[in-house]
């Protein structure tokens, strides 16, 4: 009898794409390590410390012997029904915290909400540029990511008429995430009621990540989908976390919301996966949650004030078309403009060689838009210091001055 050859590796894992992110990231460390004056604009977090008041909720959580022992998998009690409360304060729609995942990190949370209503065949739409994230973990639950691409010139933000004709007998679930990583771009209320409205009519899931609804600028205001269309609420997962709001993305607690029966079912996935999220981390998202906003509306400003250097900065270049991001941490420039020309010698044809270009040549890490589905943006996170700020772009500016 013979057997079939059998690869190592099983096929769903084989087919994740490893993030375009890190190899540029691996290099500008590398360089680093070597003592050289790498300025990241990759990193997706605030650089910020946690306030000090979650901090010592975190070291009294430590020194409580409940907390040394598991807990319920769905999370700590007060800290669901903390969720629960800060989401009718917050985004305006009231939820059960029996409707509460606690997750590790926002990450999880995106993992489970694909995970628990995708079958094989079933199609989700992304619309794109998309957190890197999202197609991996559509692909792992075996179902088919559909991209709907919206370019600098709209905004980066798909209209219903997009979403309409990728719409298939197959379409589950759409992905909703504004402010948007990567291209910082904020639907307005009118489009999202627009969106929400498209997706009831049709029977469409709405995966809705509001993870950055607290960093909007100018007159952008977070437009919670469930609370412009409470309809959707018996189809929709509100997926967010602590990570961004109150500069706590080491600490891993995120979380879902969902229809009763769509967080059962993620909470017993989560049971044999991680069990309860770390307690002491969790008694630390207890506190952020129920405090005080005074923390993420000082991170806001200064991230404003980043905004409007790096936006100001960015348009003097020739070459890019830079969108003015409303909300997150993000510029998504169009470096289109500038590919196809020579620069030092080389001709970048693709943001992924333009991106290497930067960081051997000037020592800029950027990310390419490779690692959000298609070829020609560059993201700059804007949380890091303004001189750096400065002066990374003001490198980034030199060298795209030479391109003939
Ligand atoms: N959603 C989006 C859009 C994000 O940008 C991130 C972090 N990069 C997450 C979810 C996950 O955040 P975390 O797992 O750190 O809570």
């Amino acid at each position: 009898m013979t057997t079939e050859p059998r690869s190592r590796v099983c096929a769903r894992f084989a087919a994740i794409t490893p993030s375009a992110t890190l190899a540029v990231d691996a290099k500008a460390k590398a360089l680093k390590a070597q003592g050289r004056p790498v300025i990241g604009f990759g990193a997706g977090e605030p650089d910020f410390p946690t306030p000090d008041y979650i901090v010592e909720a975190a070291l009294e959580a430590a020194k409580d012997p409940a907390m040394h022992r598991y807990t319920p998998a769905a999370g700590l009690p007060a800290l669901r029904e903390a969720i629960a409360a800060k989401t009718l304060r917050d985004s305006g729609y009231e939820v059960r915290p029996g409707d509460v995942l606690v997750t590790n990190g926002g990450k999880q949370a995106v993992f489970q909400a694909f995970a628990a209503i995708l079958d094989p065949g079933d199609e989700a739409i992304l619309p794109t540029p998309y957190w890197t994230t999202y197609p991996e973990v559509v692909k792992l639950a075996g179902a088919t990511p559909v991209e709907v691409f919206a370019g600098a010139d709209q905004d980066y933000k798909v209209t219903v008429e997009q979403l309409e004709a990728a719409r298939t007998p197959r379409t589950k679930v759409l992905l909703h995430c504004s402010p948007s990583n990567p291209t910082g771009s904020v639907y307005t209320p009118e489009e999202t009621i627009a969106i929400g409205r498209w997706a009831l009519e049709h029977g469409i899931w709405v995966v809705t990540d509001e993870i950055y609804e607290h960093l909007v600028y100018e007159d952008a205001a977070p437009a919670h989908i469930l609370a412009l269309v409470p309809e959707l609420a018996d189809r929709t997962i509100v997926l967010n976390g602590v990570a961004k709001t109150y500069a706590m993305t080491g600490w891993r607690v995120g979380w879902m919301v969902g229809p009763t029966d769509v967080i059962k079912a993620a909470t017993s996935f989560q049971s044999h996966l991680t069990s309860n999220v770390s307690n002491v981390a969790q008694r630390a998202a207890l506190a952020a949650v129920s405090g005080p906003l005074d923390a993420v509306h000082e991170m806001r400003r200064a991230f404003d004030r980043r905004r409007r250097t790096m936006v100001t900065m960015l348009s003097e270049i020739q070459g890019l078309e830079v969108p003015t991001p409303k909300g997150a941490f993000y510029a998504f420039p169009s470096v289109e403009g500038i590919l196809g020309k020579q620069i030092r010698g080389t001709v970048p044809t693709t943001s992924a060689q333009l991106a290497d270009l930067i960081l051997s040549e000037v020592e800029v890490a950027v990310v390419p838009s490779e690692a959000f589905g298609p070829s020609g943006y560059i993201r700059l996170s804007y949380a890091l210091a303004d001189e750096d700020l400065v002066e990374g772009v003001g490198r980034i500016r030199e060298l795209l001055a030479e391109a003939r």
